[in-house]
Protein backbone atom coordinates (compact mmCIF):
# COMPACT_ATOMS: atom_id res chain seq x y z
CA UNK A 1 0.00 0.00 0.00
CA UNK A 2 2.94 2.61 0.88
CA UNK A 3 4.58 1.59 -2.30
CA UNK A 4 1.19 2.84 -4.54
CA UNK A 5 0.52 5.79 -2.78
CA UNK A 6 3.58 7.31 -3.58
CA UNK A 7 3.83 6.07 -7.08
CA UNK A 8 0.49 8.56 -7.04
CA UNK A 9 1.63 11.27 -5.61
CA UNK A 10 4.95 10.94 -7.95
CA UNK A 11 2.54 10.96 -10.78
CA UNK A 12 0.41 13.88 -9.47
CA UNK A 13 3.24 15.94 -9.03
CA UNK A 14 4.70 15.65 -13.06
CA UNK A 15 1.26 16.09 -14.48
CA UNK A 16 0.99 19.63 -12.14
CA UNK A 17 4.46 20.47 -13.34
CA UNK A 18 3.49 19.64 -17.12
CA UNK A 19 0.70 22.27 -16.68
CA UNK A 20 2.14 25.01 -15.24
CA UNK A 21 5.30 24.52 -18.00
CA UNK A 22 2.08 25.37 -20.74
CA UNK A 23 0.35 27.66 -19.33
CA UNK A 24 2.51 30.58 -19.51
CA UNK A 25 2.65 30.98 -23.08
CA UNK A 26 -0.68 30.17 -23.30
CA UNK A 27 -2.29 28.39 -26.75
CA UNK A 28 -0.11 31.04 -29.28
CA UNK A 29 3.20 31.77 -27.90
CA UNK A 30 4.44 35.06 -28.45
CA UNK A 31 7.86 35.07 -29.93
CA UNK A 32 10.32 37.14 -27.48
CA UNK A 33 11.75 39.30 -30.19
CA UNK A 34 13.65 42.04 -27.94
CA UNK A 35 15.54 42.69 -25.09
CA UNK A 36 15.23 45.87 -23.57
CA UNK A 37 17.21 47.73 -20.45
CA UNK A 38 15.60 50.24 -18.66
CA UNK A 39 18.51 52.26 -18.18
CA UNK A 40 18.31 54.74 -15.67
CA UNK A 41 20.60 57.32 -16.92
CA UNK A 42 24.27 57.99 -15.35
CA UNK A 43 23.64 55.19 -13.32
CA UNK A 44 26.83 55.32 -10.46
CA UNK A 45 27.07 53.32 -7.02
CA UNK A 46 29.80 53.19 -4.59
CA UNK A 47 32.89 50.90 -5.58
CA UNK A 48 32.00 47.65 -4.28
CA UNK A 49 29.13 47.90 -2.80
CA UNK A 50 25.67 46.72 -3.92
CA UNK A 51 23.71 49.58 -5.65
CA UNK A 52 20.67 50.54 -3.56
CA UNK A 53 18.39 49.60 -6.46
CA UNK A 54 18.44 47.04 -8.97
CA UNK A 55 18.31 48.14 -12.71
CA UNK A 56 15.60 46.65 -14.81
CA UNK A 57 14.66 44.93 -18.50
CA UNK A 58 11.66 43.51 -20.21
CA UNK A 59 11.57 40.73 -22.83
CA UNK A 60 8.86 42.08 -25.78
CA UNK A 61 7.57 40.14 -28.58
CA UNK A 62 7.18 42.46 -31.69
CA UNK A 63 4.47 44.30 -30.73
CA UNK A 64 6.20 45.75 -27.65
CA UNK A 65 4.31 43.17 -25.15
CA UNK A 66 6.33 42.11 -22.35
CA UNK A 67 6.69 38.66 -22.31
CA UNK A 68 6.64 36.82 -18.86
CA UNK A 69 8.83 33.32 -18.13
CA UNK A 70 10.82 33.76 -21.24
CA UNK A 71 14.69 32.51 -19.71
CA UNK A 72 17.30 34.86 -19.49
CA UNK A 73 20.85 34.72 -18.03
CA UNK A 74 21.73 38.03 -16.81
CA UNK A 75 26.17 37.61 -15.88
CA UNK A 76 28.78 40.24 -14.84
CA UNK A 77 30.54 40.92 -18.19
CA UNK A 78 32.65 44.16 -17.16
CA UNK A 79 33.64 45.91 -13.95
CA UNK A 80 34.68 42.43 -11.52
CA UNK A 81 31.37 42.87 -9.31
CA UNK A 82 28.71 40.15 -8.26
CA UNK A 83 25.14 39.55 -8.65
CA UNK A 84 22.80 37.71 -6.22
CA UNK A 85 19.23 36.87 -6.75
CA UNK A 86 19.23 37.33 -10.66
CA UNK A 87 16.48 35.63 -12.33
CA UNK A 88 16.10 32.78 -15.25
CA UNK A 89 13.05 34.28 -16.31
CA UNK A 90 11.51 37.62 -17.25
CA UNK A 91 8.37 38.57 -15.17
CA UNK A 92 5.89 40.46 -16.53
CA UNK A 93 6.93 44.25 -17.35
CA UNK A 94 10.78 44.94 -15.99
CA UNK A 95 13.15 42.34 -14.49
CA UNK A 96 15.12 43.31 -11.69
CA UNK A 97 18.46 41.79 -12.23
CA UNK A 98 18.59 41.29 -8.76
CA UNK A 99 21.40 42.59 -6.44
CA UNK A 100 24.48 44.07 -8.29
CA UNK A 101 27.26 44.53 -5.95
CA UNK A 102 29.64 46.99 -8.05
CA UNK A 103 33.46 45.66 -8.41
CA UNK A 104 36.26 46.93 -5.90
CA UNK A 105 37.71 49.01 -8.55
CA UNK A 106 36.03 52.17 -9.21
CA UNK A 107 35.32 52.59 -12.97
CA UNK A 108 32.86 51.05 -15.66
CA UNK A 109 30.54 47.78 -14.42
CA UNK A 110 28.79 45.79 -16.78
CA UNK A 111 26.09 42.98 -16.83
CA UNK A 112 24.68 41.70 -20.03
CA UNK A 113 21.14 39.97 -20.19
CA UNK A 114 20.91 37.08 -22.62
CA UNK A 115 18.01 36.15 -24.41
CA UNK A 116 18.12 32.93 -26.61
CA UNK A 117 18.19 33.80 -30.32
CA UNK A 118 18.40 37.84 -29.57
CA UNK A 119 20.82 39.82 -29.51
CA UNK A 120 22.03 40.91 -25.22
CA UNK A 121 21.61 43.81 -24.01
CA UNK A 122 24.04 45.31 -21.67
CA UNK A 123 23.50 47.59 -18.38
CA UNK A 124 26.09 49.64 -17.58
CA UNK A 125 26.56 51.16 -13.51
CA UNK A 126 29.92 53.50 -13.27
CA UNK A 127 31.61 52.93 -9.57
CA UNK A 128 32.94 54.98 -8.02
CA UNK A 129 35.10 55.69 -4.90
CA UNK A 130 33.42 55.28 -1.30
CA UNK A 131 34.31 57.22 1.98
CA UNK A 132 38.25 57.73 2.62
CA UNK A 133 39.82 54.50 4.57
CA UNK A 134 43.31 55.48 4.16
CA UNK A 135 45.62 58.13 3.34
CA UNK A 136 49.14 56.96 2.47
CA UNK A 137 52.81 58.14 1.51
CA UNK A 138 52.58 57.61 -2.63
CA UNK A 139 56.48 59.21 -2.56
CA UNK A 140 59.05 60.89 -1.14
CA UNK A 141 58.80 58.93 2.42
CA UNK A 142 62.45 58.72 4.07
CA UNK A 143 64.55 61.23 1.65
CA UNK A 144 67.27 62.66 3.79
CA UNK A 145 68.86 66.08 3.19
CA UNK A 146 71.24 68.21 5.36
CA UNK A 147 69.97 70.00 8.92
CA UNK A 148 68.26 73.38 8.08
CA UNK A 149 67.44 72.47 4.56
CA UNK A 150 64.70 71.28 2.49
CA UNK A 151 64.13 68.07 1.34
CA UNK A 152 64.86 67.79 -2.97
CA UNK A 153 61.18 66.16 -3.72
CA UNK A 154 57.88 67.33 -2.18
CA UNK A 155 56.21 64.28 -0.13
CA UNK A 156 52.76 63.23 -2.41
CA UNK A 157 50.41 61.56 -0.13
CA UNK A 158 47.05 59.51 -1.42
CA UNK A 159 43.39 59.56 0.13
CA UNK A 160 41.60 56.15 -0.79
CA UNK A 161 38.44 54.42 -0.02
CA UNK A 162 38.62 51.10 1.86
CA UNK A 163 39.82 48.88 -1.76
CA UNK A 164 42.37 51.42 -3.12
CA UNK A 165 40.37 54.08 -5.14
CA UNK A 166 41.48 57.47 -5.17
CA UNK A 167 38.93 59.97 -3.69
CA UNK A 168 39.24 63.72 -4.72
CA UNK A 169 38.10 66.90 -2.26
CA UNK A 170 39.88 65.43 1.26
CA UNK A 171 41.73 68.04 3.11
CA UNK A 172 44.76 66.81 4.23
CA UNK A 173 46.40 68.81 7.65
CA UNK A 174 50.18 68.62 7.49
CA UNK A 175 52.23 69.60 10.95
CA UNK A 176 55.85 68.58 11.84
CA UNK A 177 55.71 66.34 14.52
CA UNK A 178 59.45 65.48 15.13
CA UNK A 179 62.66 67.00 14.07
CA UNK A 180 61.74 70.80 14.61
CA UNK A 181 61.62 71.23 11.01
CA UNK A 182 59.31 73.70 9.10
CA UNK A 183 57.06 74.29 6.28
CA UNK A 184 56.25 76.85 3.73
CA UNK A 185 53.30 77.78 2.26
CA UNK A 186 49.90 76.35 3.17
CA UNK A 187 49.71 73.12 5.39
CA UNK A 188 46.24 72.44 4.35
CA UNK A 189 45.89 70.48 1.11
CA UNK A 190 42.97 69.26 -0.67
CA UNK A 191 43.35 66.22 -2.59
CA UNK A 192 42.93 66.49 -6.25
CA UNK A 193 40.74 64.37 -8.68
CA UNK A 194 43.72 61.77 -8.39
CA UNK A 195 43.35 61.19 -4.50
CA UNK A 196 46.73 62.88 -4.46
CA UNK A 197 48.06 65.32 -1.84
CA UNK A 198 51.33 67.08 -2.30
CA UNK A 199 52.91 68.04 1.03
CA UNK A 200 54.54 72.06 1.73
CA UNK A 201 58.04 72.34 1.32
CA UNK A 202 59.48 71.02 4.33
CA UNK A 203 62.35 72.26 5.58
CA UNK A 204 64.49 69.82 8.38
CA UNK A 205 65.43 71.26 11.87
CA UNK A 206 68.54 71.57 12.79
CA UNK A 207 69.85 68.13 15.09
CA UNK A 208 70.61 65.56 13.82
CA UNK A 209 67.12 63.55 14.70
CA UNK A 210 64.74 61.74 12.96
CA UNK A 211 62.19 64.16 11.38
CA UNK A 212 58.82 63.27 10.67
CA UNK A 213 55.92 65.06 8.91
CA UNK A 214 52.35 64.39 10.15
CA UNK A 215 49.39 64.57 7.80
CA UNK A 216 46.04 64.09 9.06
CA UNK A 217 42.40 63.83 7.40
CA UNK A 218 39.79 63.50 9.24
CA UNK A 219 40.28 60.35 11.56
CA UNK A 220 42.92 59.02 9.40
CA UNK A 221 46.70 60.48 9.31
CA UNK A 222 49.92 59.03 8.18
CA UNK A 223 54.00 60.04 9.11
CA UNK A 224 56.35 60.97 6.26
CA UNK A 225 59.68 60.48 7.62
CA UNK A 226 63.21 62.36 7.01
CA UNK A 227 66.52 62.17 8.20
CA UNK A 228 69.14 64.45 8.71
CA UNK A 229 72.29 63.79 6.73
CA UNK A 230 75.56 63.40 8.27
CA UNK A 231 78.53 61.79 8.45
CA UNK A 232 79.84 63.05 11.52
CA UNK A 233 79.21 60.71 14.66
CA UNK A 234 81.12 62.42 17.84
CA UNK A 235 81.40 59.80 20.60
CA UNK A 236 80.28 61.48 23.53
CA UNK A 237 81.35 59.63 27.24
CA UNK A 238 80.72 60.96 31.03
CA UNK A 239 83.29 60.02 33.46
CA UNK A 240 83.77 61.37 36.80
CA UNK A 241 80.24 61.25 39.26
CA UNK A 242 77.27 60.36 38.05
CA UNK A 243 75.52 63.04 35.61
CA UNK A 244 72.06 63.63 36.10
CA UNK A 245 69.71 62.19 33.00
CA UNK A 246 68.07 65.52 32.17
CA UNK A 247 71.67 67.11 32.21
CA UNK A 248 72.76 64.17 29.71
CA UNK A 249 69.83 65.36 27.49
CA UNK A 250 72.14 68.79 27.41
CA UNK A 251 75.12 67.13 25.82
CA UNK A 252 73.13 64.72 23.62
CA UNK A 253 71.63 67.90 21.58
CA UNK A 254 74.92 69.50 21.28
CA UNK A 255 76.36 66.32 19.48
CA UNK A 256 73.25 66.48 17.77
CA UNK A 257 73.24 69.88 16.46
CA UNK A 258 77.47 69.55 15.92
CA UNK A 259 75.87 66.75 13.62
CA UNK A 260 73.52 69.40 11.75
CA UNK A 261 76.19 71.80 11.80
CA UNK A 262 79.66 69.57 11.10
CA UNK A 263 78.10 66.81 7.99
CA UNK A 264 81.99 65.40 6.91
CA UNK A 265 83.81 62.58 8.87
CA UNK A 266 87.08 63.16 10.26
CA UNK A 267 89.73 60.41 9.30
CA UNK A 268 89.72 56.84 10.72
CA UNK A 269 92.53 56.85 13.19
CA UNK A 270 94.23 53.74 15.58
CA UNK A 271 94.82 54.67 19.25
CA UNK A 272 96.56 52.16 21.21
CA UNK A 273 96.77 52.13 25.08
CA UNK A 274 96.11 56.14 25.24
CA UNK A 275 95.91 57.29 28.72
CA UNK A 276 93.27 59.33 28.68
CA UNK A 277 93.53 60.15 32.61
CA UNK A 278 96.99 60.72 32.95
CA UNK A 279 97.28 63.72 30.17
CA UNK A 280 93.83 64.62 29.36
CA UNK A 281 92.02 64.43 33.63
CA UNK A 282 89.63 62.03 32.23
CA UNK A 283 89.89 60.11 35.59
CA UNK A 284 88.71 56.66 36.36
CA UNK A 285 88.90 55.48 32.25
CA UNK A 286 91.40 53.06 31.01
CA UNK A 287 93.49 53.90 28.62
CA UNK A 288 91.68 53.76 24.62
CA UNK A 289 92.51 51.53 22.32
CA UNK A 290 90.39 51.82 19.45
CA UNK A 291 89.38 52.73 16.01
CA UNK A 292 88.36 56.58 16.63
CA UNK A 293 86.12 57.60 13.75
CA UNK A 294 85.39 61.75 14.27
CA UNK A 295 86.33 62.70 18.29
CA UNK A 296 85.66 61.47 21.44
CA UNK A 297 84.18 63.95 23.64
CA UNK A 298 84.76 62.70 27.54
CA UNK A 299 82.19 65.33 29.61
CA UNK A 300 82.10 65.78 33.75
CA UNK A 301 80.28 67.73 35.98
CA UNK A 302 82.34 68.21 39.41
CA UNK A 303 83.90 71.36 41.66
CA UNK A 304 85.63 73.79 40.45
CA UNK A 305 85.71 77.05 42.19
CA UNK A 306 82.23 77.86 43.14
CA UNK A 307 79.41 79.53 42.35
CA UNK A 308 80.48 81.76 39.55
CA UNK A 309 83.95 82.83 37.58
CA UNK A 310 84.92 79.89 35.96
CA UNK A 311 81.97 77.86 34.66
CA UNK A 312 83.73 75.00 32.85
CA UNK A 313 86.85 74.75 30.72
CA UNK A 314 87.24 72.59 27.71
CA UNK A 315 88.70 71.64 24.74
CA UNK A 316 90.53 69.41 22.44
CA UNK A 317 93.76 66.63 24.30
CA UNK A 318 94.61 65.09 20.86
CA UNK A 319 94.02 66.11 18.01
CA UNK A 320 95.23 64.34 14.40
CA UNK A 321 98.57 65.42 12.52
CA UNK A 322 98.84 66.30 10.05
CA UNK A 323 95.18 67.83 10.13
CA UNK A 324 95.02 69.32 13.79
CA UNK A 325 91.34 68.12 14.07
CA UNK A 326 90.46 66.95 17.78
CA UNK A 327 90.92 63.03 18.13
CA UNK A 328 90.13 63.15 22.23
CA UNK A 329 88.13 66.53 23.57
CA UNK A 330 87.00 66.56 27.42
CA UNK A 331 84.51 69.06 28.60
CA UNK A 332 84.82 69.81 32.61
CA UNK A 333 81.95 71.68 34.09
CA UNK A 334 81.70 73.04 37.37
CA UNK A 335 78.54 71.48 39.44
CA UNK A 336 78.24 74.74 41.62
CA UNK A 337 76.98 76.63 38.32
CA UNK A 338 75.51 73.88 36.92
CA UNK A 339 72.54 73.84 39.12
CA UNK A 340 72.07 77.61 37.84
CA UNK A 341 72.10 77.33 33.93
CA UNK A 342 69.59 74.38 33.98
CA UNK A 343 67.15 76.52 36.37
CA UNK A 344 67.23 79.56 34.06
CA UNK A 345 67.44 77.34 30.75
CA UNK A 346 70.76 78.67 29.55
CA UNK A 347 72.35 75.32 30.21
CA UNK A 348 71.96 73.59 26.41
CA UNK A 349 73.96 76.93 25.31
CA UNK A 350 76.41 76.56 27.65
CA UNK A 351 76.89 72.82 26.49
CA UNK A 352 76.81 73.76 22.72
CA UNK A 353 79.55 76.48 23.45
CA UNK A 354 81.88 74.60 25.45
CA UNK A 355 81.99 71.63 22.60
CA UNK A 356 83.01 74.19 20.34
CA UNK A 357 86.21 74.59 21.86
CA UNK A 358 86.42 70.83 21.68
CA UNK A 359 86.06 70.91 17.85
CA UNK A 360 88.56 73.70 18.04
CA UNK A 361 87.32 76.94 18.38
CA UNK A 362 89.77 79.23 19.82
CA UNK A 363 91.44 76.64 20.89
CA UNK A 364 93.32 75.21 17.73
CA UNK A 365 93.16 78.45 16.01
CA UNK A 366 97.28 79.73 16.34
CA UNK A 367 97.70 75.96 14.90
CA UNK A 368 95.98 77.10 11.98
CA UNK A 369 97.22 80.87 11.81
CA UNK A 370 93.79 82.26 12.14
CA UNK A 371 94.68 84.79 14.55
CA UNK A 372 96.08 88.55 14.22
CA UNK A 373 97.19 90.67 17.15
CA UNK A 374 96.91 87.91 19.78
CA UNK A 375 97.20 88.99 23.25
CA UNK A 376 96.92 92.85 22.01
CA UNK A 377 93.64 94.95 21.94
CA UNK A 378 93.60 94.13 18.10
CA UNK A 379 93.38 90.42 18.49
CA UNK A 380 91.56 89.47 15.24
CA UNK A 381 90.16 86.79 13.17
CA UNK A 382 91.34 86.37 9.50
CA UNK A 383 89.56 82.94 8.54
CA UNK A 384 87.69 83.28 5.22
CA UNK A 385 84.85 81.13 5.94
CA UNK A 386 84.54 83.36 9.18
CA UNK A 387 84.52 86.75 7.66
CA UNK A 388 81.89 85.42 5.35
CA UNK A 389 79.83 84.55 7.96
CA UNK A 390 80.35 88.02 9.79
CA UNK A 391 79.34 89.42 6.97
CA UNK A 392 75.84 87.18 6.22
CA UNK A 393 75.38 88.23 9.84
CA UNK A 394 74.82 92.01 8.60
CA UNK A 395 78.70 93.04 9.61
CA UNK A 396 79.97 95.45 7.29
CA UNK A 397 83.61 96.05 6.45
CA UNK A 398 84.32 97.58 9.58
CA UNK A 399 83.28 94.68 11.43
CA UNK A 400 84.23 91.95 9.65
CA UNK A 401 86.72 93.04 7.70
CA UNK A 402 89.73 93.33 7.07
CA UNK A 403 89.64 90.61 10.08
CA UNK A 404 86.86 89.79 13.32
CA UNK A 405 87.52 91.38 16.11
CA UNK A 406 88.10 88.45 19.45
CA UNK A 407 87.50 89.11 22.79
CA UNK A 408 90.77 91.71 24.31
CA UNK A 409 89.00 91.33 27.86
CA UNK A 410 88.97 88.70 30.62
CA UNK A 411 91.35 85.94 31.53
CA UNK A 412 93.86 84.29 29.19
CA UNK A 413 91.05 81.73 28.15
CA UNK A 414 88.85 84.49 27.21
CA UNK A 415 90.84 87.03 25.71
CA UNK A 416 91.74 85.41 21.96
CA UNK A 417 89.33 82.55 21.77
CA UNK A 418 86.08 83.97 22.00
CA UNK A 419 84.38 86.40 19.21
CA UNK A 420 84.43 90.04 20.98
CA UNK A 421 81.35 90.70 23.19
CA UNK A 422 80.99 94.43 23.06
CA UNK A 423 80.51 93.40 19.00
CA UNK A 424 78.89 90.73 18.72
CA UNK A 425 77.04 90.92 22.02
CA UNK A 426 75.05 88.20 22.71
CA UNK A 427 76.39 85.35 20.06
CA UNK A 428 76.86 81.80 21.52
CA UNK A 429 80.94 82.11 21.22
CA UNK A 430 81.14 85.18 23.04
CA UNK A 431 83.35 84.75 26.26
CA UNK A 432 81.07 85.53 28.64
CA UNK A 433 77.28 83.82 29.56
CA UNK A 434 74.56 85.59 27.99
CA UNK A 435 72.07 87.14 30.73
CA UNK A 436 68.96 84.64 31.44
CA UNK A 437 66.00 85.38 29.08
CA UNK A 438 68.58 85.82 25.89
CA UNK A 439 69.18 83.44 23.43
CA UNK A 440 72.50 83.03 22.58
CA UNK A 441 72.25 82.46 18.65
CA UNK A 442 75.02 80.13 16.92
CA UNK A 443 75.47 82.55 13.73
CA UNK A 444 76.85 81.67 10.15
CA UNK A 445 80.35 83.34 11.71
CA UNK A 446 80.85 80.61 13.98
CA UNK A 447 79.85 77.91 11.35
CA UNK A 448 82.15 79.15 9.39
CA UNK A 449 85.15 79.38 11.69
CA UNK A 450 85.29 75.78 11.76
CA UNK A 451 85.06 75.40 8.32
CA UNK A 452 88.14 77.56 8.42
CA UNK A 453 90.33 74.54 10.06
CA UNK A 454 89.26 71.28 7.88
CA UNK A 455 85.63 71.09 8.81
CA UNK A 456 82.95 70.17 6.15
CA UNK A 457 79.78 72.33 7.50
CA UNK A 458 76.57 72.72 6.85
CA UNK A 459 76.00 76.21 6.52
CA UNK A 460 72.23 76.32 6.57
CA UNK A 461 71.85 75.75 10.56
CA UNK A 462 72.80 78.59 11.78
CA UNK A 463 70.42 80.59 14.19
CA UNK A 464 69.01 84.09 13.34
CA UNK A 465 71.97 86.56 14.45
CA UNK A 466 72.08 90.15 12.93
CA UNK A 467 75.80 91.68 14.30
CA UNK A 468 75.39 95.10 15.59
CA UNK A 469 76.80 96.89 18.55
CA UNK A 470 73.56 98.34 19.69
CA UNK A 471 72.07 95.26 21.34
CA UNK A 472 76.19 94.47 22.47
CA UNK A 473 75.54 97.80 24.45
CA UNK A 474 72.24 97.08 25.31
CA UNK A 475 73.34 93.55 26.40
CA UNK A 476 76.03 95.37 28.65
CA UNK A 477 73.61 97.76 30.32
CA UNK A 478 71.80 94.89 31.19
CA UNK A 479 74.47 93.06 32.99
CA UNK A 480 75.31 96.05 34.56
CA UNK A 481 71.67 96.53 35.84
CA UNK A 482 71.41 92.69 37.14
CA UNK A 483 74.67 93.81 39.12
CA UNK A 484 77.08 90.88 37.23
CA UNK A 485 80.98 91.67 37.11
CA UNK A 486 81.44 91.06 33.38
CA UNK A 487 83.74 88.54 34.37
CA UNK A 488 81.92 86.22 36.07
CA UNK A 489 80.71 82.97 34.32
CA UNK A 490 82.89 83.13 31.45
CA UNK A 491 85.14 79.59 30.49
CA UNK A 492 88.35 77.97 30.05
CA UNK A 493 89.14 76.88 26.47
CA UNK A 494 92.17 74.15 27.19
CA UNK A 495 94.73 73.94 24.17
CA UNK A 496 95.92 70.38 22.83
CA UNK A 497 98.36 68.70 24.90
CA UNK A 498 99.76 65.83 21.80
CA UNK A 499 99.41 64.87 18.28
CA UNK A 500 98.78 61.39 16.77
CA UNK A 501 100.30 60.88 13.42
CA UNK A 502 98.09 58.55 11.03
CA UNK A 503 101.11 55.52 12.07
CA UNK A 504 99.52 56.09 16.21
CA UNK A 505 102.84 57.88 17.08
CA UNK A 506 102.35 60.46 19.71
CA UNK A 507 103.80 63.67 19.95
CA UNK A 508 103.46 66.58 22.65
CA UNK A 509 103.30 69.86 21.89
CA UNK A 510 105.00 72.35 23.97
CA UNK A 511 103.18 74.71 26.27
CA UNK A 512 103.79 78.52 24.55
ZN1 LIG B 1 84.26 79.72 25.61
Amino acid sequence: MISVRLSFVAVMTMAIAGCAAGDHTGPVAAKPATVNALIIANLTGTAGVALPSAPTFTVADAAGNSLSGIAVTVTVTAGGGALAGSPTTSAKGATPVGTWTLGKTAGLNTITVTVAGLTPVDIMATGTAGAPAALTVSSGNNQSAFAGTSLALPAVLKVADQFGNAVATSSVVFTVSAGGGSLSGSRTVVADANGSVTAPLWKLGNLAIPQALSAASGVLSVSVLAAVATSFYPSLRFFGPPVDPSIQDSFTRAVQRAQGMITGALELIDVRNLDVAANCGVTGIAPLTETVSDVIIFATVKPIDGVGKILGSSGPCYIRNPSNLPVVGVMTFDVADFQGLVNDGRLDEVVLHEMQHVFGFGTLWSRFGLIVNAATPLTAYTGMQGILGCQASGGGAGICLPAIPLENLGGSGTRDGHWRRAIFGNELMTGFVGPVGFQMPLSAMTIGALGDMGYIVNTSVNDSFTTGSALALSLQQLRSAQGLDPSEMSDLPLPPVATISRSGKITRIQKQ
